[in-house]
């Protein structure tokens, strides 16, 4: 590319450049293009590298059967995403559509919450990657209960083993207590803000900072709040923002 071209096409009018200082910031343009796209290719194999060892780990435990929860389910579901995006979302458990499809969040709930975060710029395969506290489909849909996150947290320790996040969000109570090992939380206090993980957590260090709002199956039943979980997601976009 011409480089008065590329100075006049940034604003600089029409621009005359000796053949010496022509050729110095050809180079230089060349080695940004050269170091962008080194960059862009680095990022590209870390993602499939990672995607790679994530796929890996998941084929030792598609057959899982280490809890009651394997007994109903159609298939076990696992992450999905950018796992390279070092932003984690965690829900509780698949629903019936994820159960059916094999991917976590694609049923109503899982739209509205892709939605809201298309909204304000967030894609899930570039801005992050998102999983479930329990990745088999508990009958009916009920909460996953304390022993049986405990044994499925194996799954999401070595997901964050290998996706080391920067940002963790828990959608809801049940993730929000699965992650951190605190028992007594109240999302309506607590969302919109950070709790921290404790000795108990089976999954995070002690003192990892987890941000907490609500489930989006919690906005279908309660519209009310999707005020306040719009707040939240700009909150989450500014600290996604400030990773980068
Ligand atoms: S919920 Fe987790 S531990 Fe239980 S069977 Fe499914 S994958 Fe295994």
């Amino acid at each position: 590319m011409n480089s008065a071209y590329i100075y006049e096409t940034i604003g600089f009018g029409k621009v005359y450049i000796d053949k010496k200082l022509s050729k110095s910031i050809k180079n230089n343009v060349e080695n940004v293009e050269n170091k962008s796209q080194e960059t862009l290719e680095n990022h590209t194999s870390t993602t499939s590298e990672l995607l790679q060892k994530l796929k890996a780990f998941y084929e030792t435990c598609k057959d899982c059967k280490k809890c009651q929860l394997s007994e109903q389910r159609t298939q076990v579901v696992f992450g999905d995403g950018n796992p390279d995006s070092k932003v984690l979302f965690v829900g509780e458990a698949p629903g019936a559509d994820e159960d059916v499809e094999g991917k976590p969040f694609v049923g109503k709930a899982g739209k509205l919450l892709t939605q809201e975060l298309e909204r304000v710029g967030l894609l899930r395969q570039r801005d992050y990657y998102i999983t479930n506290v329990v990745k088999c489909r508990p009958p009916g849909n009920r909460t996953p209960e304390e022993q049986e996150m405990i044994t499925c947290s194996y799954i999401l320790k070595e997901e964050v083993k290998l996706i080391k996040p920067q940002l963790v969000i828990a959608l809801g109570k049940t993730a929000a207590v699965g992650l951190s090992g605190v028992k007594q939380i109240s999302p309506t206090k607590v969302r919109g803000g950070f709790i921290s993980a404790n000795l108990k957590s089976p999954i995070l260090v002690p003192g990892t900072k987890i941000f907490v709002t609500y489930h989006p199956s919690y906005l279908l039943r309660n519209p009310n709040e999707l005020k306040n979980f719009r707040e939240d997601i700009m909150k989450i976009k500014t600290l996604i923002e400030s990773l980068r």
